[in-house]
């Protein structure tokens, strides 16, 4: 665990798996603070008893991102016990495919409240205190299958671009309070969510990725971290696609 005497709060969205505990790690390295947001706090437990255990500091907290009554009452405890939240990362997410015609309107309410609207729920609670110290991070993840689309995930592929108009809206609204907003764009990544896909399936996608691999959850927390870090002063309102060159 590095030094780090400008020790900042961070939340991170589905803290508890895949990309998110990634990000959540990747963090706490850096030296922050970091807040895990999960449906379960069993769920988050052992991503915040890793960051303990290696000398930093992270609490686990049970919010359904997709009631904004949920995001609302965790704030204000959150800004209540700890001033800021200088970092926020909005990373949970999930697929609900279906071919248009036989979507119901649950499995597109629920995509697009879960991953994109979530986005909006914790930034408006957020970031209020972010301006009055005049130094904030947003920044959303979003998927390659915002910016291709994709047959059978209308939803999740409509919440996606949301994912970055919302983004680059929050990095005008907020650039003259040194608050930056930008999209990090994940290609296939191996997670819970794409261990759905079969092994023929993922073969398949490898060949088609130009770098002729599916992608770690390390390589998305690596950017994430960067443009947590001071280094990424300079760098809003930008998607930063990590795909292996899928999209160019
Ligand atoms: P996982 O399915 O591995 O993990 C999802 C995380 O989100 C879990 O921590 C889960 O927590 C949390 N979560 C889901 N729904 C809710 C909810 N309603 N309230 C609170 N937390 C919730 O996903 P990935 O790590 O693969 O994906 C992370 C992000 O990256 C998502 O936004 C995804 O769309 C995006 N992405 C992923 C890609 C990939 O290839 N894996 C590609 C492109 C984008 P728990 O279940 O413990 O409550």
């Amino acid at each position: 665990m590095s030094e780090n005497p400008e020790k900042k709060t961070a939340l991170v969205t589905g803290a508890s798996r895949g990309i998110g505990k990634s990000i959540a790690l990747a963090l706490a390295e850096q030296g922050h603070r970091v807040l895990c947001i999960s449906r379960s706090l069993e769920s988050s437990a052992p991503v915040v008893e890793a960051i303990q255990a290696a000398g930093g500091e992270a609490k686990g907290y049970a919010v359904d991102v997709a009631d904004s009554a949920q995001i609302k009452e965790a704030c204000t405890a959150i800004l209540g016990e700890f001033g800021t939240v200088d970092i926020l990362v909005n990373n949970a997410g999930i697929t609900k495919d279906g071919l248009m015609v036989r979507m119901s309107d649950d499995d597109w309410n629920d995509v697009i409240t879960t991953n994109l609207s979530s986005c909006f729920f914790f930034t408006r609670e957020l970031i209020r205190p972010m301006t009055k110290k005049r130094w904030g991070r947003v920044i959303n993840i979003s998927s390659v299958i915002g910016q291709m689309g994709n047959a059978g995930q209308s939803n999740y592929a409509a919440a996606k671009a949301g994912i970055m108009g919302l983004t680059k809206s929050t990095a005008k609204e907020f650039a003259g309070r040194n608050i930056t907003a930008n999209v990090v764009a994940p290609g296939f990544i191996t997670t819970d969510m794409t261990d759905k896909l079969s092994d023929e399936q993922k073969d398949a996608i490898a060949k088609f990725i130009p770098l002729k691999r599916i992608g770690t959850p390390t390589d998305i927390s690596a950017t994430v971290a960067f443009l947590a870090s001071e280094s990424a002063d300079y760098i809003t309102g930008q998607v930063f696609t990590i795909d292996g060159g899928m999209v160019m």
